[in-house]
Order: structure tokens, then sequence, then C-alpha cells
């Protein structure tokens, strides 16, 4: 099993390689040449075991250069019940609202209380151990650009990891407190924390050009470190998210709700497109697809994408309350577009030069498999209160536009497939958007804090432990920078300057 740039198809390299370098040397996304395919023999299989099961199955299929033994102590290390608060770490709630059915996927339950925590607690793993494979003794720098729930679960996930040190830059606006608070403070001798003046484009942008220049990559090299990336176009942020479709899958057969075989949608709320992409390998791999629901708010160029074939960032970018899907590039669109092209890196070349000179590209059809739609503020509050009136189930802001749009589509389409409503963070993380939407009349209480204890109190919802825990912990981190400048504060946090 091979992968190679989604830019240069004659860039081929092992997993542990597209693990260790995070992306390719052309600019490139590293990609499977081809899936393993799961038939019904091999679903009987997995239903039998556990979520770790089926992780070390998947894992296993697409990492041919990776022992059992490692595999399995990744995975072990990883979904443990304790830091997933149970044995299952993506449980699934039936939910009902206007009488459809929602099995409402809590992919939350992780150290961070967001979705990124299922790929951000193996991942360290899987990288010291490629590292291993590949680059004996060197230090991995990990260069994070988030919209807020990628910076604070890879800090968790690289806290103190043994040959890494990691650098989170976050927008100065565009997070939400609780974020904030939860990266500010932060644990760990090789972790560094720093806002940047401007948008997640333009800290996404920055980490990008930091990595491909070549000045940078020879001092570091020099001090015997090396760059990788903790971002979702990392292949290690990927793989994990495959399983929990195809655990997911298993539960609804294992639950009744389904048969084997029997077709589902997916709904997604979405960002830099790797939580979908995901749920499209695992259909790649035999996993039954019919519909790969993708949701945006406001900021809609997906939506727009899949409905026109034109992909235009040139367009307003709005702050919205669910700051985590507030992107205008969508990184991993490119593996998509790979695919649907045939494999062809020229093609695919094309179409994210195009984006890089003038911000756009056409791609005449996007696969009829996928629908777009999105969903404003206003809309997500109103979501997240009829939730709790029908069904008293709290749900956060991303999950909401996710739980709209799916609504939007039931009504236009009248397909009545099961489908998997993908929740990525749980209520708390943002507790003054929730709170409103829950209780438009009351007073809100000043603090984050006053506000997580309110909502509590309103729906009786359970307050993670990471998050409560945060409370009486004093910031570490304060330090913020222009946009030009983020090269000379890495080079700077790693004592290279
Ligand atoms: C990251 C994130 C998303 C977007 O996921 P992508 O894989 O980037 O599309 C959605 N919701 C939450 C809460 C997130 O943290």
């Amino acid at each position: 099993m091979l992968y190679n740039s989604t830019q240069n198809a004659k860039e081929i390299v092992s997993a542990a390689q597209a693990i260790a370098q995070g992306i390719s040397k052309d600019g490139g996304l590293f990609v499977p040449q081809e899936f393993p395919k799961y038939d019904e023999n091999t679903f009987k299989a997995l239903l039998k075991t556990d979520y770790k099961g089926r992780a070390k199955k998947v894992f296993s299929d697409l990492l041919s250069d990776f022992t059992e033994e490692e595999i399995s102590d990744c995975v072990e290390k990883a979904y443990t019940a304790q830091k997933f608060g149970g044995e299952n770490p993506a449980p699934i709630s039936y939910c009902n609202l206007d009488g459809t059915t929602l099995n409402i996927l809590e992919l939350w339950h992780g150290p961070t209380c967001a979705f990124k925590d299922m790929a951000l607690q193996i991942l360290p793993h899987l990288l010291t151990k490629s590292l291993k494979k590949k680059y004996d003794g060197k230090t991995a720098v990990i260069l994070v650009a988030t919209s807020g729930d990628t910076g604070k679960a890879a800090l968790e996930g690289f806290k103190d990891v043994e040959h890494t040190k990691i650098v989170v830059f976050y927008p100065v606006d565009g997070v939400s407190p609780m974020q904030k608070h939860q990266m500010n403070t932060q644990e760990g001798e090789n972790v560094r924390v720093c806002a940047i003046k401007g948008n997640f484009d333009d800290a996404q942008t920055g980490v990008k050009k930091i990595f491909t220049t070549p000045s940078v990559a020879e001092k570091l090299a020099e001090n015997n470190m090396l760059f990788s990336s903790a971002n979702s176009i990392n292949w290690g942020r990927l793989l994990p998210q495959i399983v929990y479709y195809i655990s997911a899958y298993c539960d609804l057969v294992n639950d009744g709700k389904i048969e084997l075989g029997d077709k589902i949608n997916v709904v997604v709320p979405t960002g830099n497109f790797g939580n979908i992409l995901a749920s499209y390998y695992a259909s790649l791999m035999g996993l039954p697809i019919n519909k790969f629901i993708c949701a945006s708010n406001s900021n809609n160029v997906l939506t727009d994408f899949i409905k026109t074939g034109v992909y235009d960032k040139n367009r307003n970018f709005y702050t919205t309350i669910s700051p985590s899907m507030d992107i205008l590039v969508s990184s991993n669109l490119e593996r998509l577009l790979y695919k649907l092209s045939g494999d062809n890196d020229e093609v695919t070349r094309g179409w994210m030069n195009a984006l890089k000179s003038e911000g756009k590209y056409v791609k005449a059809v996007i696969n009829e498999k996928f629908y777009g739609g999105f969903c404003d503020d206003k809309n997500t509050e109103a979501t997240i209160h009829e939730m709790f009136e029908q069904d008293k189930y709290l749900c956060d802001t991303h999950t909401a536009v996710a739980i709209n749009v799916y609504k939007q589509y039931v009504e236009e389409t009248g397909d009545k497939t099961p489908s998997v409503i993908a929740s990525t963070a749980s209520p708390y993380k943002f507790s003054k958007a929730v709170l409103e939407a829950v209780e438009p009349n009351a007073t809100l209480p000043e603090t984050e804090f006053d506000m997580v204890d309110e909502l509590h109190k309103v729906s009786g919802a359970e307050v993670p432990a990471p998050l409560a825990n945060l409370k009486n912990k004093t910031a570490r981190f304060s330090d913020v920078t222009e946009v030009n400048d983020m090269e000379n504060y890495v080079l700077g946090a790693l004592g290279v300057d």
C-alpha cells in the first residue's frame, strides 16, 4: 500500500513517509494509490468487534508498513475509556426532530470535546513510529493553523511527546472565548501558542508558506529537526476518521436500525473538508453510502461549488457562531478532486494553481452523490432551540448547521434513507451561542464559565470534565503576531533564529 501526491503521481511514498512529512514537496497532498475493498464478510467480522477492533482492521489495511503490534499499540493508547468517557469513543444518540429520526454520531467525547480528538489522540503515536522508521533521532516540528478546535486537540495530543515540538497559530478574533482559554492554558514543555492578526485562511496560508520555504527547512535540518503537520492535510489525520463511519454503520446494524447492506446518508458540518472526505474514502472501501450531505455556515463556498461546479473564494468572509467552519479554502477538497478526475495529477495541479493565482477554479461536474447546503446563524440558533424543545437534546452550533441542512435536504428530496449526522463538538464549547439559542429571552451571565453553569442548569446536560476543569487554570500564553512575522515567530520559538 503506497501513497502518492495529488499534484505529482510520480512522487510515491510509504505510509510512514506520508505521515512523517505531512505534505508533499510539490505542495500536493498524499493519497492512497488504491483502497482496500470490504465485502459482506469483512463487515460481518467488524460487527462482532468493538471500536478498537474496527480501528485496528482499518489501520492495518491502510498502513501496510506498520506491524500489527505497532498498530495495536497506537490504537490501545489512543482510544481509552478514560480519555473518551466510555468503551465506545463515538456513540450514536437516536433523536427525533419533526418526526424524522436523527442518528447523531457524537464525536466529541475526547479530552478537548471536539471531534478532532478522534484523530489527534492517535496521530502523535502514528507520527513517532513513522519518524523512527524514516528519520530516526530527528525532532518533528508540528505547525498548526487552527480555527479553534484543531489547535487545542493537537496541543493535547502532542504535549510532552518525545521528539516533537508544536507551535499553534489561531486568528486573534476568530475563536470562541472557551477555545482561546483552552489553548492559552495548555500544559507541556514542547508547546507554543500564538494569535495572528488575520483570519483562519491567513493562518493556514502562512503555515503552508513556512512549510515550503527552503531556507526555513535548511535551518531546521541544521538543528536536526523537520516539519510535520497535524492539520487535516496529514494522512494520519484523515485515516482515523474513516474508522468512525465504518464503526457507526456497524453500530446501526447491531442496534437493529438498519440491515447489513442497507445504504445510509452522511451529513457532515464541513470546514476544511477532512471529515466528509473520510466518509467518502469509507465508501470507496465498500461502506454503502447513498449521499454525502455537505453542510456549511454562511461561508458557503462549498455549497456553491457543489451546486455549480465553480469554486470561488473571492467573496465576503463571515465570522459566525460556528467558527470551526469559517473557512473559504477547504484544503482537503483537493483530495476529492484528484479522485473525481480519475487520479489525474496534472488536472488537479491545474485547479490548485488557478486557486492560488485567481482564487477560483471551475470543475464542470461534481459527483451527483454530493449534496451541498448552508445555514446562517439565525437558523443555526433556531435549530438548537427546536432540538432542545422537541427532544431535550442539546447540540452545539456546528452540529446544528448539519441538522438544519439535513432538514432542508429531506424537504427538498423526500429521501428517507437513514442518515448519520456527524456531531462535531460539545455544546459547552460554545456555551454563549447555545444558551442564547435555548433561552432567547434570558439575560446572559457575565463570564464564559457562568454561562457553562447556566446552560447546565437549564438543560441538565452533563458538563464534560475537561471543560469544567479549565475554570481554575490561568493562561500561560498571550503572544500575538502579524501574519508577515509568523516565520520569525516559529524560528524564535524553536530557538533556531
Ligand atoms: C474542524 C471542525 C469542523 C470542520 O471539519 P473539517 O474536517 O475541517 O471539515 C466542524 N465542526 C467542528 C466543531 C470542528 O472542530
